[in-house]
Parts: structure tokens; C-alpha cells; sequence
């Protein structure tokens, strides 16, 4: 907890893919750096988290300074409370409890939205599970004996994560529901359709629900909407617009999913996805190939330089090294195409690996 009468400081524990830790605190580096803040990384290596300690501010005012969807790499991003790094003693729900209560009064924790129990996204962490599953119990028996309640459907209460990395390093933090994922753990799972052509399915699936809100995906989603879909063999992108009615142009040298491929609402196009050229605007423009991610951004920037599509989706694929500098330059790219407004968000989805999913929008002039 920091001592608000001295210098303040603010612990952010960040959870991202494993092995993208490096790409997660360059993004928060940069990020706090535009916003006037240092920060350093604190944690000793590692896996699929980090811990960034950020200077002079206490963390009520860093969570209204930082808008959790403008970030690429972070799965979550939540506000210590509380740092154990020699966790001992068989009872480990007392230490939570007593600092529940001693917490910072502006968490005002005493009326929560909800309580996670997470671990880091490694096979390690996975082996948490069972603990949280005698762990969870008497923990939220204990809240409701020292009058904290949870308190259904209110947003704008905190949310309470109680994160343990191995049974020493343990951590109490918390984040707003309208400024952090509502998943567990940042995730958000997807079940896989039995007859999609590629596990690929997921990626776009979760495109749609990350970048679209509910009313976006009703309207740009719904049937009789046009798309292109470059590289889009077996087709497993080109099967989520035909599940929802929209006629996709699929565009790849290699072979389509026969199934796919008897549906009245797919052309498929053997040729170079550079040399395509539509013949009227479609909604959609999406794209997965795997191709130098700069090029892949050069391509996608003309679309939109000549009024093609009206929105796209794009999965880059980054490079072994400089994989945010990349990603930068990319968004550069798509920026500097037209002269029109666009919106861009850039995310690393839980179905992505070793890439990140782009959002392109035209906004209205
Ligand atoms: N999104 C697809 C799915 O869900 O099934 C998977 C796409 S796979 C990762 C990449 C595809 O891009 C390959 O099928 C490859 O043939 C295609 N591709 C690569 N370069 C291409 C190009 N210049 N023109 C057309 N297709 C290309």
C-alpha cells in the first residue's frame, strides 16, 4: 500500500502471454513515459506477468490516466494492494483479511463487483487451480464474516484479485470492471466449433467480441454485409462471415474447405492476394497471411487509401526480435495511408501467438 502523505508510488501487476514479457514493459514504458511517468520493472524474470513500479503517483490517479483498451500486449492490468514474496504459515487467508481492512480507504473494497483467484498463465500456474479450489471458500466465507459484500451487477464497484505465483509469491491487487478485462486471468475462452476448417476460427471470433460492442457486432455482423478475406485457405476466418450470412470473397492459391466451399456465399479466387483488386467497396476487409508484417500494413493502407472496405481486421505476424518497434511501425503505416480518419486498435488476443490482431475502422468525416 503506498504511504500517500510521502511520495506516492504504484505497483501495476500486468499478466500477457508467456513469453511476451519484454514486449509488455516496453508498451507500459512508452505508454507512462507520454503520460509524463517513470516507471521500472520490478519483478525478477518472470513468466507471463510483470511488475512495473511507477513513480510519484499514487494509483487513483494513474487508473483515471490509463485506459486499459489502448493497450496491445497487457491481458490484464491491475493496482497492487499488497506484495508477498515469502508467503508462509498454513493460514493464508489471514494476511489477505488483515489487509483487506487496513487497505487504502479509496479502494473501498467493502462493496465488490467480484473476486478472482489467478495465477500466471503457465503450465506452473495452471497447477494453482486445485489450491483455489479449497483456497476460494473459507476466503469468501471470511469477507462476508468482516462485512465485505459482493455487490451483483454494480460496475462501478472494485473488483478484488487475490494472485498467488507458486504458494510463496503471492499478491492483492485490484481494477475497476469499466477499466480492465472482465475475464479471469485476462482470457477470454471461446468454444471451438466442431465444423470450423481451422483452430484460426478463434482468432477472428475473438476479434469480433474484443473490438466490435454489442451493438457494432449486430450491425457490421449481420447478414447481407460483403467481405474480403486475404489468405484464406482452409477457411477458417471466411467460415465465421458465412455462419452469419455475410458473402465472402476468399482470396488464396491454396485449397478451401469443401464444406466452405459449397456454400452459395463463398467465391473462392486462386491468386496473389497483392495483385486482387474488388470491384466495389465491401464492409469487411480481414486478413491472415503470413508475410512480412510492414508489407501486410502497406497492403491493408491502400484499401482504405482507395475507399475499398469499411473495416478490417488484421492478424501481423511479428518478428523473433523488436516485435513492438514492428508493431509501431505498422500502425504508422496504416495511419499515414489516407488522409481520412481512421480508428486503430492493435491487440495481442489470447488465440494469437506469436502475432496481434489489428482493428481498422473509417470513421465518418
Ligand atoms: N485464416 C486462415 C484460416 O482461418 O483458415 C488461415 C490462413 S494461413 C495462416 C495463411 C494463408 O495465407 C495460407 O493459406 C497461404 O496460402 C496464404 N497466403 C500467403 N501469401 C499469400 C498471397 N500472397 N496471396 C494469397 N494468399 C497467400
Amino acid at each position: 500500500m503506498n504511504n500517500q502523505n510521502i511520495d506516492p508510488h504504484t505497483l501495476l501487476l500486468i499478466y500477457c502471454r508467456s513469453g511476451f514479457e519484454d514486449e509488455c514493459s516496453e508498451e507500459i514504458h512508452h505508454y507512462l513515459h507520454k503520460l509524463g511517468y517513470q516507471c521500472e520493472r520490478i519483478d525478477s524474470s518472470s513468466d507471463a506477468y510483470i511488475i512495473m513500479k511507477v513513480e510519484h503517483v499514487d494509483f487513483k490517479t494513474l487508473e483515471s490516466k490509463m485506459s486499459f483498451d489502448e493497450f496491445v500486449f497487457p491481458r490484464q492490468i491491475l493496482y497492487i494492494m499488497k506484495k508477498w514474496d515469502h508467503f508462509s504459515g498454513e493460514d493464508r487467508v489471514s494476511p489477505f483479511m488483515d489487509e483487506l481492512q487496513i487497505c487504502d480507504p479509496s479502494v473501498s473494497w467493502s462493496a465488490y463487483s467480484d473476486i478472482f483467484f489467478e495465477s500466471p498463465d503457465t503450465n506452473e500456474g495452471k497447477k494453482m487451480q486445485k489450491f483455489f479450489k479449497k483456497f476460494s471458500i473459507p476466503f469468501q466465507n471470511r469477507l462476508k464474516k468482516i462485512g465485505f459484500k459482493k455487490v451483483y451487477s454494480k460496475n462501478d464497484r472494485p473488483r478484488i484479485h487475490v494472485f498467488f505465483d507458486g504458494y510463496q509469491k503471492a499478491m492483492l491487487a485490484t481494477a475497476s470492471p469499466l477499466n480492465s478485462s472482465p475475464y479471469p486471468m485476462g482470457i477470454r475462452r471461446l468454444k471451438f466449433p466442431a465444423d470450423a476448417p481451422s483452430r484460426s476460427t478463434l482468432k477472428l471470433e475473438e476479434a469480433f467480441h474484443s473490438f466490435l460492442s454489442k451493438s457494432d457486432q449486430e450491425d457490421f455482423l449481420s447478414e447481407g454485409r460483403t467481405a474480403v478475406d486475404l489468405g484464406a485457405a482452409p477457411g477458417g476466418w471466411s467460415y465465421q462471415f458465412v455462419q452469419r450470412g455475410i458473402s465472402v470473397t476468399a482470396i488464396d492459391n491454396g485449397n478451401m474447405d469443401d464444406k466452405l466451399l459449397s456454400s452459395h456465399l463463398l467465391t473462392h479466387l486462386k491468386q496473389d492476394a497483392f495483385k486482387y483488386e474488388t470491384s466495389s467497396q465491401v464492409d469487411w476487409l480481414v486478413c491472415d497471411m503470413v508475410e512480412k508484417p510492414s508489407r501486410i500494413a502497406q497492403l491493408i493502407g491502400q484499401w482504405f487509401h482507395s475507399n475499398d472496405c469499411r473495416l478490417a481486421i488484421v492478424n501481423f505476424k511479428l518478428p523473433m526480435k523488436h516485435r513492438w518497434k514492428e508493431l509501431l511501425t505498422c500502425l504508422d503505416i496504416l495511419r499515414s495511408s489516407t488522409d481520412q480518419q481512421l480508428m486503430i486498435r492493435a491487440k495481442h488476443l489470447y488465440h494469437d501467438r506469436e502475432e496481434v490482431s489489428v482493428f481498422i475502422k473509417r470513421m465518418p468525416n
